[in-house]
């Protein structure tokens, strides 16, 4: 394979991951920003992304991004860092699933009818109102909402405050929600997506498991940052990218510990392979940590 064929990401055959019977096959679930997109402060080991991309054209593979993005910044995100092209993608913080199957983006309408259950029409508008009522909360770009998923940004010091409030008030509208808060690294700004209840990246990990014959055995999931944590922390294998901050690492230690999966929780450290075990060579240590026959699929 040249270099500049192995640069393109490329689209897999339609129906590779519904291969019920072969046991060799299993599924990545990766977040993306400074998961497997090198866009944080440490330094990415240059051969990842590489053997990253070499071993998601095997057709054991089946390759899932789970991510706060929506489909044109995926879109983006692939091109921009010539990552693999998916099987499917779990997008706008775990409310949309669409399969992505030869470059064709087809959404999974089940999961929307499944997270449309206690969830209104005018959920949407009814979230407004409260948000209204609460001073420094700005709306989010009209391209960044959808008809699941409200989002809206903070000052940092107000975040965890504002989330819980949010809880409170929509709770008390008979709205159930689950509300997100993060950090965007780059303006240093708090991030709140306001989502149905049943709108989880963990759940639709689950949805696309199942719908795809995949088990808790043969599915790794891999991620950096808080949000990550209620599917690093459950009983799929996971993996924490090295470049997490020490607090993400000591929350996601405590959870798993607490749960009882603290053996599902694989935190990359580097040396694999000469690498430095982040983004991506972190994503790899892990899974050659659960499936040590991948290292052969890499030569
Ligand atoms: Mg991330």
């Amino acid at each position: 394979m040249d270099e500049m064929n192995e640069m393109k990401p490329a689209r897999k055959a339609a129906g590779k991951p519904l291969r019920p019977g072969s046991r060799a096959r299993f599924l990545l679930c990766s977040d993306l920003d400074r998961t497997l997109i090198p866009n944080g402060l440490q330094p990415e080991s240059p051969q990842a992304r590489p053997l990253l991309r070499r071993l998601v054209k095997q057709a054991a593979v089946c390759l899932v991004y789970v991510t706060g993005r929506n489909q044109v910044l995926v879109e983006e995100a692939i091109e921009q860092y010539q990552l693999p092209w998916p099987d499917a993608v779990i997008g706008d913080v775990g409310t949309r699933i669409w399969s992505t199957l030869e470059g064709k983006w087809t959404e999974w309408h089940q999961w929307n009818q499944l997270i449309t259950r206690h969830w209104p029409e005018d959920a949407p508008a009814r979230i407004a109102a409260e948000v209204n009522r609460m001073r420094s909360i700005e709306r989010q770009p009209d391209d960044r909402q959808t008809r699941f998923k409200q989002s809206y940004t903070c000052g940092l010091p107000d975040l965890d405050e504002h989330c819980a409030r949010l809880r409170g008030c929509l709770l008390d509208c008979g709205l159930k929600v689950n509300i997100i808060g993060s950090i965007d690294e780059v303006t240093d700004q708090g991030l709140i997506d306001i989502l149905p209840a049943a709108a989880t990246k963990q759940s639709a990990i689950d949805m696309v498991m199942s719908a795809w014959g995949f088990h808790h055995w043969d599915t790794i999931c891999a991620g950096d940052s808080g949000n990550d944590l209620p599917f690093l922390t459950s009983a799929l294998q996971a993996v924490l990218v090295a470049n997490a901050t020490d607090e993400v690492r000591q929350s996601a230690v405590a959870m798993a510990e607490q749960q009882g999966q603290g053996a599902n929780l694989y935190l990359a450290r580097g040396g694999f392979w000469g690498m430095n075990g982040n983004y991506a060579a972190g994503v790899l240590e892990g899974m050659a940590h659960y499936l040590p026959h991948i290292r052969n699929m890499l030569k």
